[in-house]
């Protein structure tokens, strides 16, 4: 019997294992942290071998197959001596893609991803498609093509999934832009991380639809570098001879040739610039899946919004306070920023990336009033800001962070988190940042 071994036991490691044995593999699973205990209930339910806190290499070395999660980087050292032994390492997503025949909707990008897809999820399973909701959000794909039976998947997929990619296609491939993060885990060479997003077209043919934003300048130099055979359905806001979606007085425009979509742009449910992008490339999706015009629209109309994503929490003191908290780096803060439109107090800091901070100069010139810093180093907030901006509050927590907020911000302005940052240093995740700031706001 052939031998595949997992390596991380989270959401799609547990998956992938649990299909691995259902096709009948011999499977073990290896963590080198704990594992949750949800996921050994399952490994257990299945029957399945594992280990935590340890790889030991005898039982892994030997696997015919590994499935990796998207967290271990290569450079890991089991990884290396894998590579070096030529055992082919592959993502759950891989993995899970050989034994379905459902549609692929795959959906990319460095920032946008969860709100898309979860808009396009919530479109094509209002309108009554039988579809499931996978990759970075929901349940694995792996644990859903075990256990489910979809005609279709809305896919988020990060470049660390696409690296294990190499077979799979995607019916339908989002490419929602590219701007530069997760460098530590490409050489620091930004071509590699594009390379890893390009994947996502991978395999196409003509057949397969390609939806992109049309003026992503890193997007539209990649494309006259390469061959693609997709059929495509670039996004922007003004139209050019081949953009499929666009802004036309003041209406949303999806025009296919085959059909014509449009609603005024104040009908849609998410607002500002990035959320306009992420509705075109959902609607553009349903567009080519034959999904009733009406359906489209009144989804597009009633979406509830994904939470800490410019997630409004409340007006106090007629101050409007709004959660950004998976804003983990510069480029959606510039959006977020760009959505407001009354002066504004940024909360922002945590664990800085090697940010560039002169993508919102402007911004932050034009609608910030104060900023506040938050996070146990803001050295590089501090050095970039502290000649720009007038006033400036350093603060080691949530809690401090609301009360001088709230000490500051007068009437009609928004006081916004929108860190640019990782969470690390003060939290345990951004979910985490999010809830306290929003108990935070609650509690004034
Ligand atoms: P991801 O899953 O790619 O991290 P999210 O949908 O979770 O993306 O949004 C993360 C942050 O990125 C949000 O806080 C928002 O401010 C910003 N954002 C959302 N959509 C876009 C977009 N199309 N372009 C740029 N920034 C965006």
């Amino acid at each position: 019997m052939n031998r595949i071994v997992i390596l991380g036991g989270g959401e799609s490691g547990a998956g992938a294992a649990v299909l691995a044995k259902l096709k009948g593999f011999d499977v073990f699973l290896s963590d080198l942290s704990e594992i949750k205990p949800n996921y050994k209930n399952l490994l257990n339910e299945y029957g399945i071998e594992w280990e935590e806190k340890q790889h030991t290499e005898e039982k892994i070395l030997n696997a015919a197959e590994i499935i990796k999660s998207p967290g271990i980087p290569d450079k890991a050292p089991l990884i290396k001596k894998l590579h070096a032994q030529g055992t082919p390492v592959i993502s759950e997503i891989e993995f899970a893609g050989r034994y379905t025949n459902a549609k692929m909707i795959c959906i990319t990008g460095s920032n946008g991803k969860t709100t898309t897809t979860m808009l396009t999820y919530h479109i094509l399973k209002n309108s009554g498609l039988r579809v499931g909701l996978a990759g970075n959000v929901g349940n694995s794909l792996a644990l859903q093509v075990a256990t489910e039976n979809f005609e279709y998947y809305v896919v988020e997929l990060s470049s660390f999934q696409l690296d294990g990619m190499t077979e799979f296609k995607a019916d339908i491939a989002v490419l929602l832009n590219i701007t530069p993060d997760h460098l530590d885990r490409y050489d620091y060479n930004f071509q590699n991380y594009v390379d890893s997003k390009f994947r996502i077209t991978q395999n196409q043919t003509k057949d397969d639809t390609f939806i992109f934003w049309e003026n992503d300048p890193v997007i539209k130099a990649e494309l006259a570098k390469r061959n693609i055979q997709s059929t495509m359905y670039p996004f922007a806001i003004e139209r050019n001879e081949k953009t499929k979606a666009f802004i036309e007085n003041d209406e949303l425009i999806i025009n296919t040739l085959k059909t014509i979509f449009t609603m005024p742009q104040t009908e849609l449910a998410i607002q500002g610039l990035h959320n306009t992008y992420n509705s075109m490339a959902a609607g553009l999706t349903a567009t080519v899946l034959n999904v009733k015009k009406e359906s489209i629209r009144a989804s597009l109309m009633d979406f509830q919004g994904v939470e800490h994503r410019l997630e409004y929490v409340a007006t106090v003191r007629n101050v409007r306070y709004i959660n950004d908290s998976k804003a983990t780096n510069v480029n959606s803060c510039w959006y977020a920023l760009q959505s407001i439109k009354t002066p504004t107090v940024l909360i922002l800091g945590g664990t800085d990336k090697g940010n560039d901070y002169s993508e919102i100069e402007e911004l932050v010139n034009e609608k910030v009033t104060s900023l506040i810093f938050m996070g146990v180093d803001n050295t590089a907030l501090m050095a970039f800001f502290k000649d720009k901006v007038a006033n400036i509050v350093e603060v080691k927590s949530m809690e401090d962070a609301v009360a001088e907020a709230y000490k500051i911000a007068k009437s009609g302005e928004t006081v916004l988190l929108s860190p640019c940052c990782a969470s690390f240093d003060l939290f345990k995740n951004y979910e985490d940042r999010g809830r306290q700031f929003k108990t935070c706001v609650r509690n004034l």
